[in-house]
């Protein structure tokens, strides 16, 4: 009998769903909506030896979910309902510091931390909403991007701004990407037989892009902050500016608030300066080509990358490994070795073979007396699956 576990990650115009059967810890099936609200809207659901993709004619998450559960059921992928269903809720704030089941005091909390991610929990939320109307006896689980980071010491988690509004309004670094963090360093620490006192820095470098550096399994500073906006160059977002930036450009372009932040979201990162793409197979390979843009681009994702794991080797009393992960993380060798040859004051003995092949078999990618480095391939959704079915 399988044991089936529904995954959700619902964003602003997009819905991500996998169906997990944790007896065979596998993924059977998994689904994406994109371009949600928009006249293309479209729905793709994949599964071992099998897709499907079709025009959304509604938009509104309970159509969506509707549809992705009469598909799964159509190619016999659903045979019995899920025993839970889990959702990745991006800001839990201060509320959360594990995955919980969902209640309506869950769902109250999530809402109140609507201010601090306007674009993500009111998603997360609708989701959450129209799972409920859809299967109301099933328990709902939420596992929270952020949760993983509430161990950050207060040095590392304050802004040096009034006190004042980290009391009135939480104004402070919560960090994203904890589900992914927590893994691979548990998982890199595992591998190395360190499970019990460790330092790893971990480098999840996708679309978004964030490091952590994790301590004995508790992460202790993070590069994100209030906003997934704050740290790392990435796909289109800036990462860190100096805050008088906003000023200068209001002057100098007569840009509101609004436009400078959309700027620094949509229009920034490997995009705004490469001028040619956020995406970093499109970057590498121009940057073979000779494109000057594309090559700056990569030196300045790197450089930044680099002096951000040096800050974070702050918070760690010992430095086992440097661990990557992520599209971009697990699959190019290119930014690595850059990265890490960055970071020759740390004595990393990157091996360009394993670096070629993404690790050996327990993802390391380096030989020598230095931190070791790895790749280790995240598996958030799973994470997820595991957590919900813990709780049940
Ligand atoms: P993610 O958000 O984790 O799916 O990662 C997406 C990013 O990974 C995009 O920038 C992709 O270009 C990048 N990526 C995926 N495969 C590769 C690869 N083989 N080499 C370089 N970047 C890659």
């Amino acid at each position: 009998m399988s044991q089936n576990i529904l995954v959700i990650n619902a964003g602003s115009s997009s819905l991500k769903f996998s169906l997990f059967d944790m007896k065979q810890q596998t993924e059977t099936a998994s689904g994406l909506a994109e371009r949600l609200g928009s006249d293309e809207a479209a729905l793709t659901v994949k599964w071992p030896g099998g897709q499907t993709s079709q025009a959304l004619p509604d938009s509104a998450y309970g159509s969506v979910l509707t549809l992705s559960i009469a598909v799964l059921t159509q190619q016999q992928l659903l045979e019995r309902l899920p025993l839970v269903i889990g959702h990745r809720v991006v800001h839990g704030g201060e509320f959360f510091t594990d995955p919980v089941i969902i209640t309506d005091a869950v769902i109250d909390r999530i809402r109140r931390c609507i201010p601090l991610a306007p674009l993500h929990n009111p998603a997360n939320l609708a989701g959450i909403e129209a799972l409920a109307a859809l299967y109301p006896d099933i328990a709902q689980v939420a596992v929270f991007d952020t949760a993983f980071h509430q161990s950050l010491p207060a040095k590392a988690f304050l802004y040096a701004v009034p006190y004042r509004l980290y009391e009135q309004h939480q104004v402070r670094r919560y960090g994203f990407h904890g589900v992914s963090h927590q893994y691979v360093a548990a998982e890199a620490a595992a591998r190395l037989g360190i499970s019990a006192q460790h330092g790893i820095i971990s480098a999840h470098l996708g679309n978004g892009c964030s490091a952590c550096a994790v301590a004995n399994g508790q992460s202790m500073d993070t590069t994100m902050g209030m906003t997934p906006l704050e740290g790392l160059v990435m796909g289109t977002r800036s990462g860190d500016v100096d805050p008088g930036l906003h000023q200068f450009l209001q002057q100098q372009e007569g840009w509101d608030l609004d436009t400078v932040t959309n700027m620094l979201n949509k229009e920034s990162g490997m995009l705004g300066l490469s001028g040619l793409s956020n995406d970093m197979r499109t970057l590498e390979a121009a940057a073979n080509e000779g494109v000057e843009r594309a090559q700056l681009a990569l030196a300045v994702f790197c450089f930044r990358l680099a002096r951000h794991i040096g800050g974070l080797a702050t918070s760690l009393r010992q430095f086992d490994a440097l661990v990557f992960t992520g599209g971009i993380g697990e699959n190019s060798g290119f930014i690595r070795s850059k990265v890490v040859e960055n970071l020759a004051i740390f004595g990393f003995a990157l091996d360009p073979d394993l670096n070629a092949q993404n690790g050996n078999a327990g993802g390391l990618i380096s030989t020598g007396p230095g931190p070791r480095v790895m790749v280790v391939n995240t598996k958030e959704e799973l994470m997820i699956a595991r957590a919900a079915l813990a709780l049940i």
